[in-house]
Order: structure tokens, then sequence, then C-alpha cells
């Protein structure tokens, strides 16, 4: 499956269980949707903070549910995953949300 192989491929990763991609609000596997992304502390124990220091996914979509707001380039981290490095799929809203472009 291409999109496994591409995000386990670096070995500085995390070694994730299948069950830890899954959005937690939504399900979706967030590896199949390219929605790999760190943002701030700040920005993730707004959005969950009984469990905030535990790892977690939130799909895009579901990450700006609970904040109620449309995420913005400052919410992001400097990490590798956010940036344009071809390793990392991104979906059409996190590229736009990255870039603090409409749409997606
Ligand atoms: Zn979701």
């Amino acid at each position: 499956m291409m999109v496994q192989i591409c995000l386990f491929a670096d070995e500085d990763l995390p070694a994730m269980r299948e069950t830890t991609w899954l959005c937690m609000v939504c399900g979706v596997h967030t590896g199949d949707i390219d929605e790999f992304y760190m943002v701030t502390d700040e920005v993730w124990i707004a959005a969950i903070p009984s469990i905030f220091d535990q790892p977690a996914m939130l799909c895009i979509g579901c990450l700006e549910g609970r904040l109620e707001r449309t995420l913005k380039s400052d919410d992001f981290t400097d990490c590798e995953v956010n940036s344009d490095h071809v390793r990392f799929c991104k979906s059409k809203r996190l590229l736009a949300r990255l870039h603090d472009q409409q749409g997606g």
C-alpha cells in the first residue's frame, strides 16, 4: 500500500500503531487522506484538552470543527512533516491551510 510505505519509510518517525492514524472524531485514516501534520501545542491543547499529551490524530476538518475556526499557517510547527518536502503527501485543504490560501 503506497501510503504506508511512504509514511513509514522514515526511521525517525515514531512507530505508530495502525489505530493511532485514525482521526479520533470521525475515524478516517489520516494517512489515507494525506493529512499528517503537526500543530503547535496551543492549538492541540485547545482542540483536545483532556488528552493532549497522548498520541492522537485529527483530520483537518475535525480539528477545525473543534477549534471552531479555519487553521492558518501560524498554527503549524516548523517540523519537516509540515514542509513542502515531497515525501509527505498533503491533501488540498492541508496545503491550503499551510499556505494561508482559500479552498480545499
Ligand atoms: Zn476527522
